[in-house]
């Protein structure tokens, strides 16, 4: 069996952006790398958006870019606007491409099914795997969408819906997010903040036609992509081993409150490439602080408890500035943005969690 020097394990968002920020600061001449990944072909699976506030690598794999956004509670909208930082989708099929591409041309990088196709003994490895990846009980943000064709010029692509709670909740939290890609392509997304036990809530099709159809009032349109899935609310549990980093969703890459880890994947992979040489006694990378854990920890808290509640605490969020709110749920904001962030909360809701 042969012997690397580095070894991925999962070849999805985190082992990739990896990869390729190893390749394209030339870490990879002299070092081999293993990438373990089981899917036959990579394609189009998902669609990575976020708030640009730092630059990457896949400017190239934007799908589109938007300076403004609405959220809407039944009977009011908010109007955001984010030209500073402009919310962009990355199509995954770009993005596995552009990778692929890039990595295929140095010999040193070889990609493998299963990790027992390599001698795993003196490597250090990259580790993108879960030991609990399946609990159900836990809290998950699941959703499902359809992207939709238009004959008609139907959708206003300037402006993009983050959240739509205007729709029943179930006693639970949901909302729609549409992000119009032209006046006649968009992905539209029915989303749950809820643990997966409940199955009713799982009518992810019947959900996405009814909103298309009856609130959106579009009849006529053709579905040309699906996505579903499900993200984690909660921290991976992973034993902790001597020559191993955990990467990705499972490197605690994603924030707990939002779902949002692209850009910390990207983060990441920035971080142990400037430092590979002598990984093994960087100390451990930290994005979201232990200020957002606990920020997070209670917001969570108070969702589990107070779901009819939340789209209103969501919707008082976006009334801070666009830059603060921004900041803040990209892990980007300074004392006087938590501050004015908090200060929206409902006080007494979040005291009793704290206590
Ligand atoms: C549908 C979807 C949409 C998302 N949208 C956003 C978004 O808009 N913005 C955002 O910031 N985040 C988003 N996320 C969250 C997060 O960015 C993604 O989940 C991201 O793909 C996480 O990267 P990862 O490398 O940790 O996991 P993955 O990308 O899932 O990679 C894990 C890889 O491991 C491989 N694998 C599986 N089993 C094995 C095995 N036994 N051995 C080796 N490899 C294995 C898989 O095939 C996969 O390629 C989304 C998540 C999902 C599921």
């Amino acid at each position: 069996m042969r012997e690397f020097d580095y070894i991925i394990i999962g070849g999805g968002c985190a082992g990739l952006s990896l990869a390729y920020e190893l390749e394209i600061n030339q870490k990879l001449k002299d070092k081999s790398l293993a990438i373990i990944e089981p899917r036959e072909e990579y394609k189009r699976d998902k669609t990575w958006s976020f708030w640009k506030v730092i630059d990457h690598n896949f400017e190239d794999c934007v799908k589109k870019s938007w300076d403004n956004f609405t959220i809407n509670i039944p009977g009011n909208t908010k109007h955001i606007e984010c030209k500073n930082t402009p919310y962009q989708t990355i199509d995954s099929g770009l993005f596995y491409l552009k990778i692929i591409n890039t990595l295929k041309k140095n010999k040193n990088i070889n990609f493998f099914k299963n990790i027992n196709e390599v001698d795993i003994k003196d490597s250090f490895i990259f580790n993108s795997l879960s030991d609990n990846h399946y609990d159900k009980s836990n809290l998950w943000q699941h959703f499902s969408g359809f992207e939709i064709e238009t004959d008609k010029d139907l959708f206003d692509d300037k402006i993009f819906n983050l959240m739509d709670f205007d729709c029943d909740q179930k006693n639970s939290v949901h909302f729609f997010y549409t992000l119009p890609f032209s006046k006649k392509k968009a992905l539209i997304e029915t989303t749950w903040l809820s643990d997966l036990n409940n199955n009713s809530l799982q009518d992810y099709e019947k959900q996405l036609k009814d909103y298309i159809e009856n609130h959106l009032n579009i009849k006529k349109y053709k579905i040309s992509f699906t996505e579903t899935g499900a993200i984690p609310l909660f921290d991976l549990r992973n034993e902790q081993k001597i020559n191993q980093i955990n990467i990705g969703t499972a490197g605690g890459m994603t924030r707990l409150s939002t779902g949002y880890t692209f850009l910390n994947i990207q983060e990441h992979s920035k971080y142990i490439t400037k430092n590979i040489e002598n990984i093994k006694n960087h100390k451990k990378f930290t994005i979201i602080t232990k200020k957002y854990k606990y920020l997070d920890n209670i917001f969570l808290k108070v969702l589990k408890k107070n779901p009819e509640k939340m789209s209103k605490i969501f919707f008082k969020m976006f009334l801070s500035s666009p830059s603060t709110v921004i900041n803040f749920l990209s892990n980007k904001s300074n004392f006087f943005e938590d501050i004015a962030i908090i200060s929206k909360m409902p006080k007494w809701t979040f005291i009793k969690e704290i206590i």
